[in-house]
């Protein structure tokens, strides 16, 4: 058999997405992939019903159907207070993760250096991979996840072609300030940088933080390329609908990128999802409030079992620091915890580029009813681990 591709090589397979198997074999209640286990808004799967005898099982336009884009443009227009021309500086996408990766081509050639922040949201090595980019890792060191300004401005000086910035951020819950953002955005400009940002976390933040687009900040409007999805915000990862907004220059490349990678998100869920894009504020301020629940109950439940945590200020995860029971492997901890405790989680190396082994990421995107039970299991966690 002739040899693969050289580009695949190092490659591995979803560590998340495998302790989902894991959980499943072992009938874990699942906390490691980031998905919630609640059903999403009624308005939308009746609108979803509905649309299933319409005339929406053809293609849509490739960079997204007209109504998505214009209720797209809407929705971003009233939370940023930036101005975006559905026509022209939007593409619809398979995902985000379709989204970064369309970005990662849009920009970056084999060779080319790219910013990662550590802990990171896995896809990006992958994506740094299949695009040839090489990674440059800054650190956030826990246990509040800031970055030094200097060892960023040292990063800077290899020239990257661009930054990945997941805010709020996956794995660690960081919500960065506006004065953070602006001295990324400062060495973006001075270093001639473009930012690819994940923003699908962007209305799971929790008070007192508040969601900044970067591409908000002065002179970020032609080098912010933002990635986001419906995925969070409307509980519907299985739909697959993400979006890159950026400047018209950047978007009539990455539209092309899309068009050769997957045509085009699925047309009968983007005329259903236009419904949700055009939910009013008080659907996101219940989002905000049910989360906020979420996150309470789970880490009271910790508090009582005296187990320690970080608390997120966005996004749904939580690091457990399990350095007291002396593993040597995270993910040797993780498939013991599935089997002998029954809660999956995901091992803390698949997010770090440093030789960290002392953390296990949970998620609470699930029912109270899944987090009780999670919580009643975790009980003898001490005891069998
Ligand atoms: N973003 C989610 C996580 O980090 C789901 C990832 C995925 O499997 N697409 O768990």
């Amino acid at each position: 058999m002739p040899g693969l591709s050289k580009r695949t090589a190092d490659f591995t397979d979803s560590v998340i997405r495998r302790m989902t198997r894991i959980s499943n074999k072992f009938g874990a209640v699942n906390l490691s992939q980031g998905f919630p286990d609640f059903a999403p808004p009624d308005a939308l799967t009746t609108r979803l019903a509905q649309v299933a005898n319409e005339d929406f099982h053809q293609y849509s336009i490739t960079w997204g159907a007209q109504n998505f884009r214009e209720a797209l443009a809407e929705k971003y227009e009233h939370f940023s207070g930036q101005k975006v021309d559905p026509n022209g500086e939007i593409v619809v996408t398979c995902g985000s993760t379709e989204a970064m990766m369309a970005a990662m081509m849009t920009v970056a050639d084999p060779g080319d250096k790219v910013i990662v922040f550590s802990p990171f949201y896995e896809n990006y090595g992958a994506d740094t991979i299949l695009s040839g980019a090489v990674p440059i890792y800054v650190p956030l060191v826990p246990p509040d996840f800031t970055f030094d300004a200097d060892l960023l401005e040292e990063a800077f000086r290899q020239h990257p072609k661009a930054l990945i910035l997941c805010n709020p951020s996956n794995p660690c819950g960081k919500v960065f300030l506006y004065d953070e953002l602006k001295t990324i955005a400062d060495l973006a400009v001075k270093y001639d940088t473009f930012i690819i940002t994940d923003e699908v976390y962007e209305h799971i933040v929790y008070r007192p933080y508040e969601h900044t687009y970067i591409a908000t900040l002065p002179g970020m409007r032609e080098r912010v390329i933002q990635c986001s999805s419906l995925s969070k915000t409307y509980s519907v990862t299985g739909w697959r609908l993400g979006y890159i907004i950026a400047a018209p220059e950047i978007i009539d490349t990455a539209k092309k990128v899309h068009d050769f990678l997957t045509v085009g998100a699925a047309a009968p869920l983007q005329e259903a999802a236009v419904t949700g894009l055009k939910f009013g504020d008080e659907y996101y301020e219940m989002l905000r409030e049910e989360y906020t629940a979420k996150r309470d109950l789970f880490l009271k439940g910790l508090d009582d079992l005296g187990i320690a945590h970080t608390v997120p200020q966005g996004a749904y995860y939580i690091l457990l620091d399990i350095s007291e029971y002396g593993y040597e492997s995270d993910l040797d901890f993780c498939e013991k915890l599935a089997e002998r405790v029954g809660v999956g989680a995901v091992p803390g190396s698949s997010f770090f580029r440093e030789p960290e082994n002392r953390y296990i990421r949970l998620h609470f995107a699930k029912k109270e009813e899944t987090l009780n039970e999670a919580l009643c299991r975790l009980e003898k966690m001490k005891k069998v681990m």
